[in-house]
């Protein structure tokens, strides 16, 4: 059962900073994930407050100074079936496409999406793990199949985000609005390892709402693509996914790439060592052998998920293979 907390259905951004100040007070946008978290107790709140009335949060549109702006109470499907996302940041609306059902995409926002808390099962159990502020981590030596590879220390959940993997690739930034003003940043920098802080997944500071996602201009040459391996073929999380953001010349040289792994880290996880490996390169199946091994090197697996290695080495292969 939802417990008791009173609700706020804020008409302005303004209004939406204001309401956030309350100390208990969490954001709600499709509620998918949220009101699941309220039910089970994974999360509490006193307040909630809404951002269905605040117009300004909505639709696509397309800056003069290039790219795209995205309102973070933009549905998924909406972004899914957008032409301008589909024909220039194709990356993005097949991580859209990907995510649960038709009825979550209809509901779900891609702010809500990016901003979703993880699905490690003790975390959504009656753990109090780490994360939710106690002292163990009850994967690290439990049922961790489907956990971290990479940047796992103290907490070794996966980031169950598909768009933020896409996001990261694509070199995307968010526009942040707080009671200290707006501000904007990389989302290669908006999610944050346990390293740093056990207890959030991203900067996002008490009182912040994400607004805006902005999509660099597309210069025409960069091709991207999202691929995600799930247990079954729908309505379910990435075992394993991938992202790529990779610009070739003429002659199929490799000028920039941005390999990105979901479900492989506690955030979206650059594979730097892949995108080395790549850059003056010209794209062959030898190189893209070359690089999906880079990307799995220095993982470090748990007891039950040593299958993720050769999982993300054959698909990283296969999305360079078909770009190629
Ligand atoms: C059965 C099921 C399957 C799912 N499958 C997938 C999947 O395959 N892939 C995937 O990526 N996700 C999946 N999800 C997760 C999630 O529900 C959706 O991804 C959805 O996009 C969340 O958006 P929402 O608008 O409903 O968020 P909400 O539930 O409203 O919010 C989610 C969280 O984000 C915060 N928040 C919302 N908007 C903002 C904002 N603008 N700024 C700051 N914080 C904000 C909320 O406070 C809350 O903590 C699944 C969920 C379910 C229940
Ligand atoms: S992996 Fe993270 S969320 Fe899961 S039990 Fe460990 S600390 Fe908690």
């Amino acid at each position: 059962m939802l417990p008791n907390f009173s609700y706020v259905r804020a008409k302005s951004v303004t209004e939406v900073v204001r309401a956030l100040a309350a100390p208990g007070a969490r954001l709600h946008a499709g509620g998918t994930d949220l009101l699941g978290c309220l039910r089970d107790g994974v999360v509490k709140a006193d307040k909630v407050v809404s951002l269905s009335g605040v117009a300004a949060l909505r639709g696509i549109t397309k800056p003069a100074a290039g790219g795209l702006r995205i309102g973070a109470l933009t549905t998924l499907a909406e972004l899914a079936a957008n032409k301008e996302v589909v024909e220039r940041y194709p990356a993005l609306a097949q991580a859209a496409l990907a995510v649960g059902s038709p009825q979550l995409r209809n509901q779900g926002t891609i702010g809500g999406n990016v901003c979703q808390r993880p699905r490690c099962w003790y975390f959504r159990g009656d753990f109090n793990c780490l994360r939710k502020g106690g002292d163990t981590c009850y994967a690290m030596q439990g049922e961790n199949q489907y956990h971290a590879i990479f940047g796992g220390s103290a907490c070794c959940m996966v980031h169950p985000s598909d768009t933020a993997v896409a996001l990261v690739a694509l070199g995307a930034r968010a526009r942040i609005a707080g009671p200290g003003g707006t501000r904007t940043l990389p989302f290669s920098t908006f999610f944050v390892l346990p390293a740093k802080t056990v207890t959030a997944e991203t900067v996002l500071a008490r009182g912040e709402v994400l607004t805006d996602i902005l999509l660099p201009a597309s210069d025409g040459a960069t091709k991207s693509s999202f691929r995600k391996v799930r247990s079954r073929g729908a309505w379910d999380f990435a075992l394993a996914s991938v992202a790529l953001a990779v610009s070739l010349d003429a002659a199929g040289t490799v000028k920039q790439a941005h390999v990105v792994l979901g479900a492989a880290a506690p955030a979206p996880w650059r594979a730097a060592d892949a995108e080395k490996s790549l850059v003056g390169n010209k794209l062959t199946a030898d190189l893209a052998a070359r690089a999906a091994e880079a990307a799995v090197k220095g993982a470090e697996t748990l007891s039950q998920n040593g299958y993720k290695v050769p999982l993300f080495r054959g698909l990283v292969e296969e999305q360079l293979l078909a770009m190629a």
